[in-house]
């Protein structure tokens, strides 16, 4: 069985120290068996631990209230995830009657 290229630089000359993989190139070292993760993804999931994805249609757990105004989400709300977000409230969402609006992923659970 070959090695893998370095993840890195692309080096063909990785070499194997037990459990590990080493770029002798970069120095790059990682472990094959362990997935790698793209940093850049974001990984969210509603309520009940399911993960989503953008377009995915979810619905409210509790009622939220609207930041800056007397409006109330309701519980069973439905709405539409549009994008991921990088921050505190981290999907972008259209709302059922309520427009745009970032929510958090842990107050929607998939629809
Ligand atoms: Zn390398």
């Amino acid at each position: 069985m070959s090695l893998p290229a370095c993840p890195k630089c692309s080096s063909e000359y990785v070499y194997e120290d037990q459990s590990m993989l080493i770029c002798p190139e970069c120095a790059y070292e990682w472990n094959p068996n362990e997935e790698v993760v793209d940093e850049d993804a974001i990984i969210l999931k509603d309520s009940n631990g399911n993960l989503l994805a953008e377009g995915d249609k979810v619905t409210l757990i509790k009622d939220l209230k609207v930041k800056g105004s007397s409006q109330v989400l309701k519980v069973g709300t439905k709405a539409t995830i549009k994008r991921f977000v990088d921050g505190d409230h981290d999907i972008d969402c259209k709302v059922d009657g309520a427009g745009d609006m970032m929510l958090k992923s842990q107050f929607v659970k998939k629809a």
